[in-house]
């Protein structure tokens, strides 16, 4: 039996005839960047999030370079963020010319540990990066605080959590400003790169819109230095007939989740942890065991696909090189990236699979 890690396929196949009859629509409206398509899934997206704005623009990544722009980050200024992350997080941050700060994460939710914020800040920071990893909300009230505390921005990467819950509030927006990716494997996917920015405030927002089109309000006279950071109307359109969707798939993976977790507890692995006031939704389910590389080549031989979620922490990257970290700053991340692994998680996984996953991880502890 093959059990990919991700299949597409069969949730395109769900809902193929309504994705092509919107992809149509656009075709024949010949509106294909911004427009009326955009604006109008910009709109279901303030309400699916309860934020006050919504701006779609070109990628997960240029929605935190966009974010990090509007709040003014510039050569120099320094952004606090984890180094368990996909490398858009602090790419961004980088590529402003500001500097990366990693502080280490939680062993158990792979979060940033927010009892190490504080230490990490002096004059030059300008914000705090969170990240929700894998789907589940960083802590954000201590977050809150101490950037309340410290008069810096919040950032939130939520590329990995759209439809997440945090005491009661929808992840990016509890921060000052929320990104999103619409990469094809994402919890909402699109069928290409997209990614949305949230926000309540609205010069935050007009901002960011300005930022999106080369910095340009109104055409062609640029206040700004922004960059082309605009979404398209066919990934719009696609987006808007699979968001209708999220809530069930979220609902999906939360029940795959725990299945996993009920028939895997017992056996040498961490499992995720979820914290009582979080609502998870599982873009990835990791656990973690000192024999992740073993494992991982075993369930391989079985037809079993499982991907490592990050195999080598950001701080020990080779163009981070001048940051001057080292080996062994972040033990947490550092361990992570050693010893966790996703198992296969999408909502049309079958029971069948997932019993055949969950088999093939019990032989091969029983025969460790
Ligand atoms: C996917 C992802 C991004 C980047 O999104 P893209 O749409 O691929 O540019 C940023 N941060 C995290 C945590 C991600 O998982």
């Amino acid at each position: 039996m093959k059990v990919p890690s991700l299949d597409l396929k069969r949730q395109y196949k769900s809902i193929q005839e309504e994705i092509n009859k919107a992809v149509l629509e656009v075709l024949a409206s010949q509106s294909f960047v911004l427009g009326p398509f955009v604006e109008s899934f910009e709109h279901s997206m303030v309400k699916f999030c309860h934020s006050k704005h919504a701006i779609g623009v070109s990628s997960g990544t240029d929605a935190i370079l966009l974010a990090l722009m509007a709040c003014g980050v510039k050569n120099g200024d320094e952004v606090i963020t984890t180094p368990f992350t996909f490398f858009a997080t602090a790419g961004s941050i980088a590529r402003l010319g500001a500097v990366p700060v990693f502080v280490d994460i939680d062993r158990f939710t792979y979060n940033i540990d927010v009892n190490k914020i504080a230490p990490a800040i002096n004059k030059r920071t300008k914000a705090i990066l969170p990240v929700h990893l894998y789907g589940q909300c960083a802590e954000m009230d201590a977050i809150l605080d101490i950037a309340r505390a410290n008069k810096l921005m919040v950032i939130e990467d939520a590329a990995q959590a759209i439809g997440s819950i945090y005491k009661g509030q929808n992840a990016g927006t509890i921060g000052n400003i929320g990104c999103f990716s619409f990469y094809p494997s994402k919890n909402l996917g699109g069928y290409g790169d997209g990614g949305l920015v949230t926000t309540s405030s609205s010069e935050l927002a007009e901002f960011i819109k300005i930022l999106r089109v080369h910095g340009s309000k109104p055409k062609y006279y640029h206040s700004h230095i922004g960059i082309n950071g605009r979404l398209d109307a066919i990934q719009a359109a696609i987006l808007s007939v699979k968001l209708k969707y999220l809530n069930g798939w979220s609902e999906k993976r939360r029940l795959i989740a725990s299945y996993y977790s009920e028939h895997l507890k017992g056996l040498p692995i961490r499992l995720p942890k979820i914290e009582s006031y979080n609502i998870h939704i599982f873009h990835q389910y990791v656990i973690a065991t000192s024999h992740r590389d073993e494992l991982m080549k075993y369930l391989g031989q079985q037809g079993i696909e499982t991907v490592i979620y990050y195999p080598l922490s950001l701080h020990l990257q080779k163009c981070f090189e001048h940051l001057g970290y080292k080996k062994g700053d972040f033990p947490e991340s550092e361990k992570a990236s050693n010893e966790t692994l996703a198992l296969p998680i999408f909502p049309e996984i079958t029971q069948k699979e997932q019993d055949y996953v969950i088999d093939h991880i019990n032989n091969f502890f029983s025969r460790l």
